[in-house]
């Protein structure tokens, strides 16, 4: 109990979370969005899909036969916001900040203003692999959510969830006539309330999520999102000047500052075997880009030597 309430504390210090928001423990990022879905939309949610994180929430809206509805955008591309057409009976509007198949990232002023034009309808917001670099307006989003494997450099296995009261009052009136099992938001709440869990969590996750925030809070938020954007502007200056690599995502409004896409000429496995040598781990590309491209994380763990090290590798 001690051990989860330092670690919300410190959560909500960190991350700028509301006091009267609930913090809830679940397993992992995907899970996040299925208990999104099931404790606050009846039947209608509405999804900006660009990718393969933003899809897989949209078809967990549907695996869970709720009417999903979706604006589509190609890989590698933003959205139309304002031509959205958002159905007057959606209750839930999903976000995915940042795209991590594709190096997008959504302009946080656009959905503030998707928020602000659809007042009585909830917003999740998925930041995955934008926390904690990117900041939320929480008077603006119902739902936020995170896995620890990306930006707090944790292995995986714990999923972080911010909850509006406003998010809460939603699921207490579903609760009445839909089955609640033990992640419901009811259950999270009734043992919440004592920094207690519905089962037995992952403790360690919790206890280290808990020292990774209190070093972080250490070195202060405002130090290392300037140094993620530090970081990030090394990385776009050497790919923008590269003859042999190019951006994925060619609208700078749209380059993620936290995971770069990056078309390699001459096929992405042997750059990825070289780097290794030298001690380097870059991903491939997602999917269908898998063989074309690297992707680089650009996360608080990485420092700035690293990048360094990296794009001399690179070159
Ligand atoms: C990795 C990722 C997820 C999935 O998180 P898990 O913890 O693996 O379930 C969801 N959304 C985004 C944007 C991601 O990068």
């Amino acid at each position: 109990m001690k051990i989860m309430e330092d670690c919300i504390a410190g959560l909500k210090k960190l991350l700028g979370i509301p006091e009267e928001y609930a913090v809830f423990f679940l397993s992992s990022g995907t899970e996040c969005m299925e208990m999104a879905i099931e404790n606050t939309v009846e039947k209608n949610s509405y999804h900006f899909v660009n990718g393969a994180f933003s899809k897989r929430f949209f078809e967990t809206a549907a695996d869970l036969r709720r009417q999903a509805v979706k604006c589509e955008a190609p890989f590698g591309a933003g959205f139309d916001f304002a031509n959205a057409g958002i159905p007057a009976e959606t209750e839930l509007i999903c976000f995915t900040h940042n795209e991590t198949s594709t190096g997008v990232a959504l302009d946080p002023a656009d959905m503030e203003r998707v928020a602000l034009n659809n007042p009585g309808k909830l917003v999740a917001i998925d930041i995955v692999s934008s926390a904690p670099y990117m900041r939320i307006d929480y008077g603006k989003a119902d739902m936020v959510f995170f896995s620890v494997q990306k930006g707090f450099g944790l292995p995986a296995g714990l999923g972080v969830m911010a909850v509006s009261p406003r998010a809460i009052t939603k699921s207490n009136a579903l609760a009445e006539n839909s089955p609640q099992t033990y992640h419901s938001f009811k259950d999270l709440l009734k043992y919440g309330k004592q920094f207690q869990t519905p089962e037995t969590p992952n403790v360690l996750s919790i206890y280290l999520l808990g020292k990774v925030i209190r070093d972080m809070l250490k070195v202060g938020i405002e130090e290392i999102r300037g140094e993620t954007e530090q970081k990030a502007q090394m990385l776009y200056d050497f790919f923008r000047s590269s003859k042999k690599y190019s951006l994925f995502v060619t609208d700078p409004t749209l380059q993620s500052k936290t995971v770069l896409a990056i078309n390699t000429a001459g096929g992405s496995a042997g750059i990825r075997d070289a780097l290794q040598k030298k001690g380097l781990v870059v991903g491939p590309g997602y999917k269908e880009f898998k063989e074309k491209q690297i992707r680089i994380a650009n996360f608080p763990a990485h420092s700035k030597e690293q990048i360094l090290k990296l794009l001399q590798a690179l070159e």
